[in-house]
């Protein structure tokens, strides 16, 4: 309905047109009937968790989240490793502002607390941001509730009056798109996604982490609905992207395949050399594998470090923003390499999947990470998850 204002532009490559899928749909359809088995240590924070329809409310490990007796917001969120420790509660209103930092001209992001969902943070886990041109508003990410969602629109109101044109969403994950529904009752806001969104609306795991977030959030997931996007990109993963023009500016939406979600974008602001990469690269934290693919995710960080070399800013779906040379895409990805050697020598010596998980939570190699934020949380199922797909790969050579 909106495709109209999009140009889609083909990339170095001539891929055939069945590589690239542009799709316009309704939005508002109600998730299907679950079908899918739930992914084996998935975390919820990534759509897996606990199989329960209707969990009792968590018992969650302090060390993974938000301290309530301290509220701090640092001073700025680029280059910086002061970590923000914003507590929220059920009673603030729908129409509060957020805090929010100006990065770039007329670019704005919100700095997430790096801890998971519980109820002091009340799913602001994340990071999201927006960019206000002459002739509306792109939003990069909604935030983890439909309440955040709304209080996100209030942020941006405090700084424009002018329309909220377009929503991209960097991947189907809680903390980035629950706030999604927000923006779609507004009425006017194009939502862009990567196709595979459309599978995890299908999926029982939707359903799952909606759930488990109702168990101790209700009030801020109150109105959840599932959003279908607008507008879908996927299937040319790094060689193709759509180009959004808005007020002057140029967006660019790179799909960056499935290397930790259903799907995943990257967002390039083009004249003010800013990238999106969302959690491509996690700053002031450990990266979750287990919902993505170790071999596209080394992919895109390659590619990220490559084509982006001149970009002035990047900013991470979990951490605080960072300028040239981009230290966080290496120290994630020489994360995962260590992990993918690690695994590699455990399977052609032939560990079973325990003892070599085992093995690499002690292991010095992983020493650099241990200090980083969920460190203990998220090692062992990354280990676990880059042994089978290490594995996967062994057999089929
Ligand atoms: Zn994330």
């Amino acid at each position: 309905m909106t495709a109209n204002r999009l140009i889609i532009a083909f990339a170095v490559l001539a891929v055939a047109v069945a590589l690239w899928l542009v799709a316009t749909r309704p939005g508002g359809r109600e998730a299907e009937t679950p079908t899918s088995a739930p992914a084996a240590g998935a975390a919820e924070d990534h759509g897996g968790g606990s199989a329960a329809p209707v969990p009792e409310p968590p018992e969650q490990d302090p060390r993974f989240g938000t301290d309530p007796e301290r509220y701090h917001l640092p001073e700025r969120a680029v280059d910086t490793d002061d970590i923000p420790n914003i507590v929220l509660r059920a009673d603030d209103r729908d129409d509060e502002p957020l805090p929010y930092y100006r990065i770039a001209p007329d670019t704005y992001m919100l700095y997430g607390n790096i801890a998971e969902v519980d109820r002091y943070n009340r799913g602001f886990n994340g990071n999201a941001g927006f960019v206000v041109t002459s002739e509306g508003v792109v939003v990069i990410d909604s935030l983890g509730t439909p309440k955040l969602g709304r209080r996100l629109i209030a942020t941006i109101r405090q700084v424009t009056g002018a329309p909220i044109r377009y929503l991209i969403l960097t991947h189907n994950h809680p903390d980035h798109s629950y706030g999604a529904v927000a923006f779609r009752q507004l009425g006017g806001v194009t939502v862009v996604a990567h196709e595979g969104t459309l599978d995890y609306l299908a999926s029982e795991a939707l359903e799952r982490s909606v759930a488990y977030r109702r168990s101790f959030i209700p009030q801020d997931m109150e109105g959840f609905e599932p959003v279908v996007p607008d507008v879908l990109l996927g299937g040319a993963p790094r060689r193709a992207h759509l180009v959004i023009r808005l007020g002057g500016r140029t967006f660019e939406v790179w799909d960056v395949d499935h290397h930790h979600s259903y799907g995943d974008l990257v967002v390039h602001q083009v004249e003010d050399g800013v990238v999106w990469i969302s959690d491509l690269a996690f700053n002031h934290r450990l990266t979750f594998m287990g919902d993505g693919s170790l071999q596209e995710a080394l992919a895109g960080q390659e590619w990220l470090l490559e084509r982006f070399k001149d970009a002035r800013l990047m900013v991470p779906g979990h951490g605080s923003a960072q300028s040239p040379p981009f230290p966080m895409v290496r120290r994630t990805r020489d994360y995962m390499r260590a992990l993918q050697d690690f695994m590699t020598r455990a399977v052609e010596e032939g560990l079973d999947l325990q003892d070599a998980v085992d093995r690499a939570e002690k292991d010095p190699r992983f020493d650099p990470w241990r200090g980083d934020r969920l460190f203990e949380l998220n090692h062992r199922p990354n280990a676990n998850f880059v042994y089978r797909e290490v594995e996967r790969a062994l057999f089929e050579d």
